[in-house]
């Protein structure tokens, strides 16, 4: 079997995972992300936060995000019956970027992924993670591709940034359950034809149905918007089985919803998720760190996550003056420490 050594294997080529294989590979590290899907890949979680920028500026992938013409986004508006919050962005306690913007994931993320490979990190689409051994703090990984062909990844540092995939909790028995609620979602995509003119035709709109039951519309530059339900298992058992019925059956039943959607063409089948919410026993390991979804992940009704997946990403690297990554170093401890208290006050 053909073996290959870096300094850094990342897996997953998401935002978090990008955003890492950046910065590790900025700092002058060899480092190899294995992804196991082909991008453009469907994932949710489409709204982003204005701090993403200071993430995608610092690893070297803004500008191209620039250039896709996503929709800008300069805060939300919350509604609750006929109360309506509206929150800009510009009227911040602090200095920063006051935009952001909504996009779909597909395209976003194969972005950063592409930007990440032309800036020299090594990205490999459709090779999946079957196996880990730790050996002290090295490790080799056993990838496969679509070919079924194996190769093994000799790395002195892991960043499993695998997602919803969990690889290193799921393989290394570190999953526990959530101190969350067990919640639901059921979402679609829709052509928007009867977008508001203005501002609310283009902003992000965070409907609250019903207690525990929040609607998220989230227009993007493509004509299309992305609408998603949030909320108690049960609720979901008034509304048909069938993926389409019950769409529609959910957007009929709000006013804030029916008449821009009720009779919209869906993109693509409504999908489910559920008890999507799955925490870690431990963050870090020797010789491997967990950062974005792979160690848990809240409720997204602040759009919240990918800012938490890049937040993490980010900071697997020394604060200041030349970024190292910490691997095997002396102040490991300490840097995951800091990286630990900052999940907590999350
Ligand atoms: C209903 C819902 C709505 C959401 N809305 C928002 C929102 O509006 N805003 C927001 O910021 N966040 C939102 N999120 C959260 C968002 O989906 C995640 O936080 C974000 O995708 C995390 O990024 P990541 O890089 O950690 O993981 P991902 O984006 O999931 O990337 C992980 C990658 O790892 C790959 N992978 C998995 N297993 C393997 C393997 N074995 N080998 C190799 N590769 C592998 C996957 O293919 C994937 O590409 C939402 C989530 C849900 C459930």
């Amino acid at each position: 079997m053909q073996t290959t050594n870096v300094d850094v294997l990342v897996i997953g080529a998401g935002p978090a995972g990008s955003i890492a294989a950046s910065i590790i590979n900025k700092a002058g590290y060899k480092v190899r992300i294995v992804e196991k899907e082909k991008f453009p890949r469907f994932v949710i979680g489409e709204s982003l936060l204005p701090r993403v920028m200071d993430h995608l500026e610092e690893a070297g992938l803004l500008e191209a995000v620039k250039r896709a013409g996503f929709q800008e986004k300069f805060g939300a508006k919350f509604v609750r019956g006929d109360e309506v919050c509206d929150f800009n962005f510009k009227d911040q306690f602090s200095k920063g970027w006051n935009w952001t913007w909504q996009v779909p994931r597909g395209q976003f993320d194969k972005i950063l992924s592409e930007t990440a490979a032309s800036m020299g990190v090594d990205v490999q689409h459709e090779m999946a993670v079957k196996d880990i051994k730790f050996h002290g703090t090295d490790s080799i990984t056993t990838v496969v591709n679509k070919e079924g062909v194996e190769e093994q990844i000799g790395a002195k540092f892991i960043v499993d940034a695998s997602g919803y995939g969990r690889v290193i909790p799921r393989m290394f028995g570190l999953d526990k359950p959530s101190n969350f609620d067990p919640r639901k979602t059921h979402f679609t995509h829709f052509k928007d034809l009867k977008r508001p003119e203005g501002i609310d035709g283009n902003r992000i709109t965070v409907v609250v149905h019903q207690q525990r039951t929040w609607i998220w519309i989230i227009p993007f530059s493509n004509g299309i918007t992305s609408v998603g339900f949030v909320a108690d298992p049960q609720f979901f058992k008034d509304y048909p089985e069938d993926a389409v019925e019950r769409m529609r059956g959910i957007i009929n039943s709000d006013v804030h919803t029916k008449e821009r959607f009720g009779d919209a063409e869906m993109v693509f089948e409504p999908r489910t998720i559920e008890g999507y919410a799955i925490s870690t026993k431990q963050l870090y390991g020797d010789g491997f760190i967990l950062c974005g979804n792979t160690t848990e992940f809240l409720d997204p009704v602040f759009s919240s996550d990918v800012t938490f997946a890049m937040e993490s990403g980010n900071d697997l690297m020394f604060p200041g003056g030349m970024k190292v990554i910490y691997m095997k170093f002396s102040s490991l401890k300490i840097q995951t420490q800091k990286l630990k208290n900052k999940f907590v006050q999350y």
